[in-house]
């Protein structure tokens, strides 16, 4: 059974602006779904309609077999974790924990029994009786993930959760809040614009544009094929390199000469090749131009020029590279072919 289901739902803002066109997608019982895309591609309004906390313009939103567009937002079995964590800053880590316990007339007992494995859950237990103001960033925001946990949810919602973070610190709260995830089993919808996010966490990617879904698909399936030049340069960093080329005469031309792989049909086609598609070769069929060597420790990436456009190649920490002029061969199978015209796969 679908764990949550939209049909067609819609969103048009009272200014007549449309946020989120028709949108349709089910979620699984216990997978862990995130919504990807640009600032303004409508991930939060989106997210805002399951949680209650947006009209729905249109379409229908079930979670597990009950429609939900006109039940209140504290009636869906829902817990919600925000990028700003919301802490009652003048009450304990415990108080702030069990603060929607209290307010659903759980007894007190109980309420300490859960705000305490939650707090062992997410090491916090050393922290209970601390103020917010006297905990770092990650610790705020286990807190915020201890007062979702402990509702016993039906769904979490994350939205952006990591956003103020730093970047180490980013790291280590996506490991766990995945980590506690698959140990809770919770289905999980997360909202981010951040890439690497959603290819480290998710079981499956919802790549929004324009408040349209561009692809759904497991973090592989995004990655190696994308469904239109927009997720391919969207997703991976660095983006796939996108040029123009031609197929002609049954194979997939670069520079008007250069045959890189055999392809059907006939006409100009944006091709797409992932930086670490390419090797460096001096038997390669392809001129490329090494401009800057960028070195990042366990590898590099050479920016320059492929067939006189511009490329990124993904090198190994072991490849000497220098600017200057090379050759290389790229792997038939990893090329991409979208419409020049509409960006779509071909
Ligand atoms: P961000 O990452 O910047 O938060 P987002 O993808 O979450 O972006 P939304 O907040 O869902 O985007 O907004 C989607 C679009 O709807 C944006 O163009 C935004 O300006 C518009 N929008 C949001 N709220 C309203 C509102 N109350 N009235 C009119 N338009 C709105």
């Amino acid at each position: 059974m679908a764990q949550v289901t939209l049909s067609n739902v819609r969103k048009i803002y009272p200014n007549g602006f449309e946020a989120v066109t028709p949108t349709s997608f089910d979620i699984q019982d216990g997978e862990f779904v995130v919504l990807v895309g640009p600032s303004g591609c409508g991930k939060s309004t989106l997210l805002r309609m399951v949680a209650g906390l947006e009209d729905i313009t249109e379409g229908q939103l079930a979670i597990g077999d009950r429609v939900v567009n006109d039940v209140d937002p504290a009636d869906r079995d829902i817990a919600m974790v925000f990028q700003n964590y919301a802490l009652y800053p003048h009450m304990t880590v415990r108080k702030n924990i069990g603060y929607g316990l209290k307010n659903r007339k759980t007894p007190a007992d109980v309420i300490e029994a859960k705000v305490q494995e939650a707090a062992k859950m997410l090491n916090l237990t050393d922290y209970l009786d601390r103020k917010p103001s006297q905990l770092s960033g990650g610790q705020r925001q286990r807190v915020a993930m201890g007062r979702a946990v402990v509702r016993d949810p039906s769904l979490f919602l994350f939205d952006e959760p990591l956003s103020n973070l730093d970047a180490k610190l980013r790291h280590q709260m996506r490991i766990e809040i995945k980590a506690l995830q698959r140990r809770l089993g919770v289905t999980s919808i997360y909202v981010t614009h951040d890439q690497v996010e959603a290819m480290t966490m998710a079981d499956r990617i919802i790549v929004l544009n324009g408040g349209k879904i561009e692809q759904i698909g497991t973090p592989a399936e995004i990655y190696h094929s994308p469904a239109s030049t927009f997720v391919a340069s969207f997703m991976g960093a660095p983006p796939m390199n996108l040029i123009d080329a031609r197929v002609e005469g049954g194979q997939v031309m670069v520079n008007g000469a250069t045959a890189l792989a055999p392809a059907d049909g006939q006409g100009d086609i944006t091709l797409g090749i992932r930086p670490e598609d390419v090797e460096l070769s001096p038997e390669g069929n392809v001129s490329f131009r090494v401009d800057i060597v960028e070195e990042l420790g366990a590898h590099r990436l050479l920016h320059g020029q492929l067939a006189d456009q511009p490329f990124t190649i993904h090198v190994g920490k072991d490849t000497p590279a220098e600017p200057g002029e090379t050759r290389v061969a790229v792997k038939p199978e990893a090329l991409r072919l979208f419409d020049k015209d509409t960006g779509k796969a071909l």
